[in-house]
């Protein structure tokens, strides 16, 4: 079948993922792969405008790259690779930072954002950050970066880019990049409060083993309102049922919806369904990820194949670039 384009995605390499990266991204990912041609990058080279140490950074991409292959990323067909082990992606960076006005960047809200995270960091490559992400994007001459809505901007920041660059050297080589806007559910963590992250320390692993699952299903928090077993619930404000609608098959989750309502079921009850359906959801991928995981040599074997093949489309459009803009 032909594909109806290129897509391109980055991630920070944030190691072994967890039930929101599962359900924001990598699904997605998954999927995208039957009707897109799919370059997936691991970007390393981003993390380091805001990480305090790189001692994790290796182990991190390992992990996280594992995980992406584990839940159905098809590296014969989609490109998966490591960001910085195509360096062609840093000239394009710096070639696109000389159209692009300084202003616009301090500008962005998410670079204000960073800068109130991490003010003691304001470093030059936390401001070209979005100038890097339009390199990535534009090196692979992607036409489409699924992305949620609230990263549009980002989105229209990489078309703008390409737009100066274009029109500055009156050239057609970098493609504008489509938003594909896709749909990212909001996934809250066990505290049932904030979003799913490992940083808050509220998430669920996706290689956690099935005992390790449940016993993070059964810290979940429920309907607040719900005190006593005998009391009624509500499931339309209870986390564990917002996941049961994922993760449960329907009928059991239309007679929680039903139960719930009436205290015909207790919330012990209730969660120990849900962790044994999460837990069947995630048996084929823990296997895999099992079986890969015993020669970790065939995931690096996976990334520099990944590298090489995404070399070679970088070295053509650094090609076409250069000439574009005249190098001697
Ligand atoms: S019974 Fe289930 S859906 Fe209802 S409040 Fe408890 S955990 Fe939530």
């Amino acid at each position: 079948m032909s594909k109806k384009g290129r897509v391109f995605s980055g991630a920070r390499p944030t190691g072994r993922q967890h039930l929101g990266n599962y359900l924001g991204a990598i699904k997605n990912y998954v999927a995208l792969q039957d009707e897109y041609e799919c370059v997936y990058c691991i970007v390393d080279l981003h993390a380091l405008t805001t990480v305090d140490t790189t001692k994790d950074l290796k182990q991190n991409t390992y992990e996280m790259a594992l995980d992406w292959l584990a839940a159905g990323i098809r590296p014969e067909e989609s490109i998966v690779f490591i960001q910085s082990h195509v360096p062609q992606v840093t000239e394009l960076h710096l070639l696109l930072s000389m159209v692009t006005p300084l202003g616009k960047l301090t500008d962005l809200p998410t670079f204000k954002e960073k800068v109130r995270q991490n003010p003691n960091n304001v470093n030059y490559g936390l401001v070209g950050y979005p100038v890097l992400m339009t390199a990535d994007i534009a090196l692979y001459k992607a036409d489409s970066v699924p992305v949620g809505i609230d990263q549009a901007p980002h989105i229209e920041f990489a078309r703008e880019t390409v737009r100066s660059f274009n029109y500055r050297y009156n050239t057609k080589v970098l493609i504008e990049p489509q938003m594909k806007a896709t749909e990212i559910p909001k996934v809250l963590g066990i505290d049932g409060q904030q979003k799913m992250s490992k940083s808050l320390d509220n998430h669920i692993e996706l290689a956690a083993t099935p005992e390790e699952t449940t016993k993070r299903v059964m810290q979940m928090v429920t309907d607040p309102a719900r005190i006593k077993r005998t009391d009624p619930g509500n499931p339309d404000v209870c986390n564990v049922f917002s996941m049961h609608k994922i993760f449960s098959p329907d009928d059991e989750v239309a007679m929680i919806n039903v139960e719930c309502r009436r205290a015909g079921i207790g919330c012990v009850d209730c969660k120990k369904r849900f962790a044994a359906n999460l837990n069947k959801h995630l048996e084929p991928f823990r296997a895999k990820r099992a079986e890969i995981g015993a020669n970790p040599d065939s995931v690096m074997d996976v990334l520099n194949d990944g590298a090489k093949r995404a070399r070679a489309i970088a070295a053509k459009t650094m090609e076409e670039v250069r000439e574009a803009v005249a190098l001697p």
